[in-house]
């Protein structure tokens, strides 16, 4: 019921985008470079950006650029870093139906599916050709492994020609999680204060605090914060769970997105800003010591104690090798709620929320 209604209110919003009058027309010699195409105003191309060959293996990776006949940002969405995360994936697909260029203030670059070898083979957090995980490796090495040259052209062709990022994640295919988003403190004021009023706009409920992330960029591990790093700001957001392709989770994405380009006035309307978000902070992930079978004792979105047993793991025979406790009293943003589990992989994030949220 709630996104019946959601969905008649995006299809207002449709016609509002024809109607509006945001900010002067791009002039005809206006046109977005991306790859090797060149898109003019008020036009939308989709491709693919060739990731180059290296020992026998290559990909690309496909895109959207709308570019609005009117002046304005350039706001890059990344959805399929993890190739098993559906929702923001097809959210993309949506929203591509849904904005017009002739009435876009500015442009949208859509990567629809960032680890096309990933989503292929249905492999959750990693490659399947280097096993190494895309959000783990920028910004990438031209020279690097599949996944290492993926960031790069990333890093290349959507960070650099973008004003602003957000990168769309949510629980992998073996994750059950709530959704929740990640502000990366650069501690520059004012790219700090551009990706809060994102989060606020973009709308999740619980904004994990996140000062851990590098300061260098030749370390800086993830998309969002190599693009925080390079002066863009950026946010993380995380909705849809399970590997699942539920409507609620696509909607939350297509929301957040018309509401950030509200923020940036690239579309008709005031921006809505959640009004009494949850700040998280600290937040731990657990690791896995052994390979096994992980059986959760709780769920996505419990409070547990400091101490509280959260889960165990067994080996293939059905031993019990670890208990799983919590760190400290928090909340469960995710939980692994399959049963593989390998040494060194997540078993599940736990962050305290913050008093006095605002
Ligand atoms: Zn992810």
């Amino acid at each position: 019921m709630e996104f019946l209604s959601l969905r008649k209110s995006f299809t207002g919003l449709v016609l509002l985008f024809c109607l509006s009058s945001l900010s002067s027309p791009a002039g005809s010699d206006d046109v977005f470079a991306i790859g090797t195409m060149k898109i003019p105003p008020g036009e939308m191309r989709s491709g693919y950006l060739p990731v180059p060959e290296k020992d026998g293996i290559r990909t690309s990776v496909p895109f959207t650029v709308i570019h609005g006949s009117r002046k304005g940002k350039v706001l890059a969405l990344v959805a399929g870093v993890h190739g098993y995360e559906y929702p923001p994936i097809l959210a993309l697909y949506r929203l591509r139906k849904m904005i017009n260029p002739d009435s876009l203030a500015g442009t949208l670059i859509m990567i629809h599916v960032a680890n096309l070898p990933a989503f292929q083979k249905r492999i959750i957090y990693y490659n399947p050709y280097d096993w190494k995980n895309l959000n783990r490796v920028f910004p990438g090495d031209p020279q690097g492994t599949i996944s290492q040259r993926i960031a790069y052209v990333l890093k290349e062709e959507v960070i650099k020609k973008c004003d602003y990022l957000i990168d769309l994640h949510c629980g992998d295919g073996n994750e059950a999680l709530i959704p929740y988003a990640y502000w990366m403190i650069k501690g520059d004021q004012e790219i700090d204060k551009v990706s809060k009023e994102m989060l606020l706009a973009f709308g999740l409920k619980y904004i994990i605090i996140d000062k851990t992330r590098s300061k260098d960029i030749s370390h800086s591990k993830y998309l969002g914060n190599t693009a925080i790093l390079l002066s863009k700001p950026a946010i993380t957001t995380e909705s849809g769970y399970l590997g699942k392709t539920d409507e609620i989770s696509i909607v939350r994405n297509v929301k957040g997105i018309l509401n950030v380009m509200k923020l940036f006035k690239m579309i008709e309307g005031e921006a809505e800003f959640i009004p009494e978000p949850v700040w998280i902070e600290p937040y731990e992930v657990i690791y896995s010591n052994h390979d096994g079978l992980f059986y959760p004792l709780t769920k996505m979105g419990y409070h547990v104690a400091k101490g509280e047993k959260v889960g165990y793991i067994t080996d293939y025979l059905g031993e019990v090798k670890e208990e799983v406790r919590a760190p400290f009293s928090g909340i469960i943003l995710y939980i692994v709620y399959t049963p593989p589990i390998s040494q060194g992989e997540p078993l599940f994030e736990v962050g305290k929320a913050k008093p006095l949220s605002k």
